[in-house]
């Protein structure tokens, strides 16, 4: 079987799942490309932990993660199964590789996680595992937390990192959705696709340096799933960006895929 991509994608606000944009027409287009996943790995901007956890719940519930936002979205259940077997064999190949991973089969379903699988996958018949970033560690403990799981990708498991190119909240409350492109969200958004198409593997690891780095991300967890999923992708193969837009004139909404 050849491996299936490794997926990046910037998840936006909570409205993405209900509003007519052209990143949700995107997200919706998807999976199209290559063969339907026996699972979906999903690294997730919206489950934090201080130690490597691993969603191994059998029916996982849906969560609504988020305050303040219209009714209708509190109302959305996606209802993939879980695959504790596959949770499992995650947790063997990450202590492989020297992380120790536990295992929290209470998890369910964030909106980092059901967000863009609602879209490419509706039917929600294939089953999802979630995994935590762990905003205290550096970049390049989230890269070998995807490098033990490259193999996986051989074996019918999509990889899907769930996050944000950039990621101020603060700036993103006072604007509105079609406010201009900050200059320096654009700069920190090419500064990642220059990096991510030239697979500059050790400075994408290191991007606290970057420019504007901690404006876009005041707190590192949406952009911690770029890095694991580029320690799943081939080494060397450049990634492609396959998507780019902005919402609000401060979150980019970028998307990548690795092969
Ligand atoms: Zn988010």
């Amino acid at each position: 079987m050849t491996a299936l991509p490794v997926l990046f994608v910037s998840h936006g606000a909570p409205t993405m799942a209900i509003e007519d944009t052209p990143t949700r027409h995107f997200i919706e287009t998807l999976g199209k490309d290559f063969p339907k996943p026996k699972a979906v790995v999903v690294v997730s901007s919206h489950w934090s932990a201080n130690t490597p956890m691993i969603g191994a719940a059998s029916a996982p519930a849906t969560l609504h993660d988020f305050f303040g936002f219209p009714e209708e979205l509190y109302e959305i259940d996606y209802p993939a199964p879980g695959d504790p077997d596959l949770a499992a064999r995650m947790q063997f190949l990450l202590d492989q590789n020297g992380i120790k991973a536990g295992l929290d089969d209470k998890r369910g379903l964030d909106h980092a996680v059901w967000t863009p699988l609602r879209l490419m996958y509706p039917d929600a018949d294939i089953p999802v595992v979630p995994l935590a970033v762990l905003p205290g560690a550096l970049g390049d403990f989230h890269y070998r937390m995807g490098a033990a799981l490259r193999s996986l990708r051989s074996e019918g498991v999509l990889i899907l990192a769930s996050g944000g190119i950039t990621h101020n909240l603060r700036e993103y409350f006072v604007r509105a959705p079609d406010a201009p492109i900050e200059p320096w969200a654009m700069a920190f958004a090419d500064w990642v696709a220059d990096r991510a198409t030239a697979r500059a593997d050790d400075e994408l690891m290191a991007w606290e340096k970057a420019p504007q780095a901690l404006r876009n991300h005041p707190s590192p967890e949406h952009f911690l799933p770029l890095l694991t999923a580029l320690g799943a992708a081939t080494p060397g193969i450049p990634a492609s960006l396959l998507h780019r837009a902005y919402g609000w004139g401060v979150l980019a909404l970028d998307a990548y895929r690795f092969d």
